[in-house]
């Protein structure tokens, strides 16, 4: 037996509760199996939970955090979790204030405008309590520069990001290349050949929120 025993120059830091871990991966089967359509992307063995009420097909993961945290990577399930439940990346705990508003920390990398409706933003990054909000600034390199923090008054349902496949000779699924693809859920046709690793929301009603510390 292997006793596990961190090296004395391991920095302590927590791995928030959105990051996936190397032993979560999974790669079950998917193919171009039939529905009521023609065919579409799925997987060989159906499964509670692999698709949402709009119909994307989400990429199964495990939820162990077992291996090493993946720093540039979210667990889909956990991200998922955090955009539904209005948790915390961090902690996974829940992010609302006492007001009704969400705290909500985005950079570039994360967020666009929508083009349509100023004022309002689409992302994949889940929110941040405001406990959490200086360990996240922290813990996220990517954060420093760009880092902008926001009360977000209204949340919603926009889309996924996923990867998208086309049907081979026998209807096995061949990956087109195309990867974090954002897929609006009344694009329901690209659905059919997506899958979907994250859920995008869409922020209104944004008020800048004053954060202290080094930026
Ligand atoms: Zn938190």
């Amino acid at each position: 037996m292997t006793t596990l025993i961190p090296a004395p120059t391991e920095p302590k830091i927590r791995v928030p509760y959105v990051i996936a871990y190397s032993g979560e991966l999974r790669t079950d089967p998917i193919w171009f199996g039939k529905d009521r359509y023609g065919r579409r992307l799925r997987y060989m063995r159906e499964a509670r939970g692999d698709w949402n009420e709009y119909g994307a097909l989400r990429a199964r993961v495990g939820q162990r955090r077992n291996g090493q945290p993946l720093w540039r990577k979210l667990n889909t399930a956990r991200q998922w979790r955090c955009m539904e439940k209005l948790l915390c990346q961090v902690c996974g705990q829940p992010a609302t204030c006492e007001d009704g508003r969400i705290p909500w920390i985005l950079t570039d990398r994360v967020v666009r405008d929508d083009d349509r409706d100023p004022g309002v933003k689409f992302t994949s990054a889940p929110p941040t309590c405001l406990a959490c909000i200086p360990e996240a600034r922290e813990l996220c390199p990517q954060l420093h520069g760009s880092f902008s923090a926001y009360s977000v008054g209204g949340v919603g349902y926009h889309g996924v990001l996923a990867d998208m496949y086309e049907p081979g000779l026998k209807w096995e699924a061949i990956p087109t290349g195309e990867r974090n693809v954002e897929i609006p859920f009344v694009q329901s046709y690209l659905l059919r050949v997506a899958l979907a690793h994250q859920l995008l929301v869409r922020l209104s009603n944004l008020h800048p929120l004053p954060i202290s510390g080094p930026s």
